[in-house]
């Protein structure tokens, strides 16, 4: 590890920005997800009791809550209650889009038991205080980074407070620059790169979805670094990366030792 740190390039990269991708790409936020969701799915099933008819799995869960991100303006940050309302109808037999649809107009299954606002904030605060594992080649590549005079920006769609408080846990807060809370549109990248841009700098990303991260940069002119993780969108993104890796170390080294 401290041989990778004296590697640091003698040239100064004070003109490069990278932008990091939090959820998925410095941690498996996929499987807090995952654990989350599972939660939310049993108090739904024994509420409702003998109303569910169908048996609904972990990759059902995961494309109900992509239907609900495709059609809520809030995209990742919807309200979990549309969450709750969606798996409640899909359990008595809705198909996935027709309960993402059905949910966001305010159609419930009606149920005693079922307090949609508790399980919702029961389902928040699990994703929120959990803490999820560090991804592969992390803890050296925030450490390479630090040592490099690039600035640091770490991206979320989600709340700035978990991530910064991740950031705390794993002791990186002084590895970066910025905490920023983006919807990460093909606008807001171009945002960043005209403000960068202007001043001179190269922009990277490394992040983990093709379409969130690496699609709207691209089209931005941002140099984009792809760190494939545990979350697999249901529809498939066809834009070719500037370079793949397999380890955020990788990508660290790629940025600091670019020509
Ligand atoms: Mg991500």
């Amino acid at each position: 590890m401290d041989q990778v740190l004296k590697d640091n390039p003698s040239h100064s990269r004070s003109d490069v920005v990278v932008l990091i991708d939090a959820d998925n790409t410095l941690w498996d936020t996929n499987a807090v997800y995952v654990a989350a969701r599972q939660c939310l799915l049993d108090e739904i099933r024994s509420a409702l009791g003998t109303q569910v008819c169908v048996q609904v799995r972990s990759r059902d869960l995961h494309a109900i809550d992509e239907a609900i991100y495709r059609l809520h303006k809030k995209r990742y940050l919807y309200p979990p209650r549309f969450l709750a309302r969606a798996v409640a109808l899909v359990l008595i037999g809705e198909d996935v889009q027709s309960a993402a649809k059905k949910s966001l107009r305010g159609s419930k299954v009606e149920s005693e038991l079922m307090s949609e606002s508790e399980i919702a904030k029961r389902y928040t605060r699990s994703i929120e205080f959990s803490t999820p594992h560090l991804r592969r080649g992390v803890k050296t590549g925030m450490r390479l980074l630090r040592k490099s005079s690039c600035q640091r920006i770490v991206l979320t769609e989600g709340s700035v407070r978990r991530v910064q408080r991740l950031l705390d846990h794993y002791g990186f807060s002084v590895c970066v620059n910025h905490v920023q809370s983006l919807n990460k549109s093909r606008e807001a990248f171009d945002d960043l790169s005209r403000s960068f841009g202007d001043r001179g700098a190269q922009l990277y990303i490394i992040g983990d979805s093709l379409e969130r991260d690496i699609a709207p940069a691209k089209a931005a002119s941002i140099r984009t670094v792809h760190f494939p993780g545990g979350f697999r969108p249901a529809q498939r993104c066809n834009v070719v990366p500037d370079y793949t890796i397999n380890s955020f170390l990788a990508g660290v080294k790629i940025i600091n030792f670019r020509e």
